[in-house]
C-alpha cells in the first residue's frame, strides 16, 4: 500500500491574513477604485526598484499596451521581441497595428541574443522589448547601446523580474519604461495588477491620463484630453499586493536557497539548468530547466503530476502561434532554434515560499528518478 503524499502545486500565492485584512479594510471603507492605496503602491514600488515615477495599471499586459501607445508605436512600426515569451509580449505589439520583429533566446538564459539583434533592426524599427524571462534580467548593457545608436526605446518587460537586479542595481532602476506583473504567477501579488515604471515623467504622466479615459491630471473642471481606456487598478488589490512588499526581499533570499537546492541536486544528466550571467541576480519567478531531448516533456509533466508535483511548461515559441504562424508564416525550427527548442523541452518547476529546502530536495529525488525512469523506459 502507498501511503498518499501530498501534492506540491506548482506554484500558491503566499498570502498572509495580514494582506487578505488590509484589503477587506478597503472594500469595508466603501472607497474601491483607484485611491490611496494606489498611490501608496506606486511610492512603494518606487522605493524597491529606484526608479523616479510609477503608474499602476489593472494588469501586466495593460501596461505594456499603454507603453506602446502612449509612445505613439502603431502602423508601419516595428518592435523587436524575443521569440520566447509569454504571449502577450507579442500580442500588445500587434494590438497597437505594429509588427513584431522576433529575435531567438539564448538557450542557456532563455533571455534575447543579444548578438542577433543588430541585423534585425530596420528604418522602421522604433522600439526594443526585452523580457527578463522567469525573473532573470537580459542584457540591458547591450540593449541599451543599440537603442542609443540607433534612436529606439528600450521598454523592459520585467513582468517577472520584481526584486531581480542588473549590475547590482534593481530591475527597474533608471528605466526609461518597465513593466511589472502583479499576477498570481508572479512573485506577489494583486489578483490582476500591473505597473510601469520610468525615470520620465512625462511617460508616467500619459500613461496616468491613457489608464483614466484620457481625463487630464491637473484641471479643475474634469476633462478628457484623449480617448484613454479604463485600465485602473482597484484599491482593495493595491492593498492586497502593498502588504506583500514588505516580505519581498526575505521571500526573495529564501528562493535564492531553493534554488541552490535544485542546483545541487537535479542531475546535469537529465537537466541543464539555468546559467545566470554576473550581471544579474535572478528574482526565481520561476525554476526552469530544459530536459534531456530523451525525455517528452509533456508526458513528463503527467508522470510528474502523478507523482504529485505540479509543472509546466515555461513559455511559447510566439512566432509558432496559431496567429503568428498564419500571419507571418516563420520557419520556426530554422529561424529559432532556441526558443523552439525551450518551447519544447522546458519545464518550470516548484520554487516559492513557505516551500522549504527539504521540500525542493523532495522534488529533486523525484524528478531525477521520474527522468531515469522515462529514459530506461520503466
Ligand atoms: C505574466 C506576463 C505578462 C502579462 O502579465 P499579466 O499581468 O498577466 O497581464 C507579460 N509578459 C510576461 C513575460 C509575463 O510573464
Amino acid at each position: 500500500m502507498k501511503t498518499e503524499k501530498k501534492f506540491i502545486p506548482l506554484l500558491v500565492p503566499d498570502l498572509y491574513n495580514e494582506d487578505i485584512e488590509s484589503a477587506v479594510a478597503v472594500l469595508k471603507s466603501g472607497m474601491l477604485v483607484q485611491g490611496t492605496n494606489v498611490e501608496n503602491f506606486e511610492k512603494e514600488i518606487c522605493e524597491i526598484t529606484g526608479a523616479k515615477f510609477a503608474a499602476a495599471v489593472s494588469n501586466g499586459t495593460a501596461t505594456l499596451h499603454l507603453i506602446l501607445h502612449a509612445l505613439g508605436i502603431g502602423e508601419g512600426d516595428e518592435v523587436i521581441v524575443p521569440a520566447y515569451s509569454y504571449i502577450a509580449t507579442a500580442n500588445v505589439v500587434e494590438l497597437v497595428g505594429a509588427k513584431p520583429v522576433f529575435v531567438d533566446i539564448q538557450l542557456e538564459t532563455c533571455n534575447i541574443d543579444v548578438n542577433l539583434i543588430e541585423e534585425k533592426i530596420t528604418g522602421k524599427t522604433k522600439a526594443i522589448m526585452p523580457v527578463h524571462e522567469f525573473g532573470m534580467a537580459a542584457n540591458l548593457e547591450k540593449i541599451q547601446n543599440l537603442c542609443t545608436k540607433y534612436n529606439l526605446f528600450l521598454i523592459e518587460d520585467a513582468a517577472c523580474a520584481l526584486g531581480g537586479e542588473f549590475e547590482g542595481k534593481p530591475i527597474g532602476f533608471n528605466s526609461f519604461a518597465a513593466s511589472f506583473s502583479f499576477h498570481p504567477r508572479k512573485a506577489v501579488t494583486s489578483g490582476e495588477g500591473g505597473m510601469v515604471v520610468s525615470n520620465d515623467e512625462n511617460l508616467i504622466n500619459q500613461i496616468k491620463v491613457l489608464r483614466n479615459h484620457g481625463m487630464s491630471l491637473n484641471s479643475d473642471r474634469m476633462d478628457f484630453e484623449l480617448p484613454g481606456f479604463n485600465y485602473r487598478l482597484t484599491d482593495f488589490q493595491a492593498a492586497l499586493v502593498l502588504s506583500q512588499l514588505t516580505r519581498l526581499s526575505e521571500q526573495l533570499s529564501a528562493k535564492r536557497k531553493l534554488a541552490s537546492v535544485y542546483f545541487k541536486n537535479l542531475n546535469p544528466d537529465y537537466f541543464t539548468l539555468p546559467t545566470i550571467p554576473s550581471y544579474t541576480q535572478h528574482a526565481w519567478q520561476s525554476f526552469h530547466v530544459i530536459l534531456n531531448s530523451q525525455i517528452d516533456r509533456d508526458n513528463f509533466i503527467v508522470r510528474l503530476r502523478q507523482a504529485g508535483i505540479g509543472s509546466n511548461l515555461g513559455a511559447q515559441c510566439m512566432p509558432a502561434m496559431q496567429y503568428f504562424q498564419n500571419k507571418y508564416k516563420l520557419n520556426c525550427r530554422q529561424e529559432f532554434p532556441n526558443a523552439w527548442q525551450a518551447y519544447q523541452n522546458g519545464l518550470v518547476l516548484p520554487i516559492y515560499t513557505p516551500l522549504q529546502e527539504s521540500d525542493i530536495q523532495y522534488i529533486t529525488e523525484v524528478v531525477n528518478t521520474t527522468a531515469r525512469k522515462i529514459i530506461h523506459g520503466e
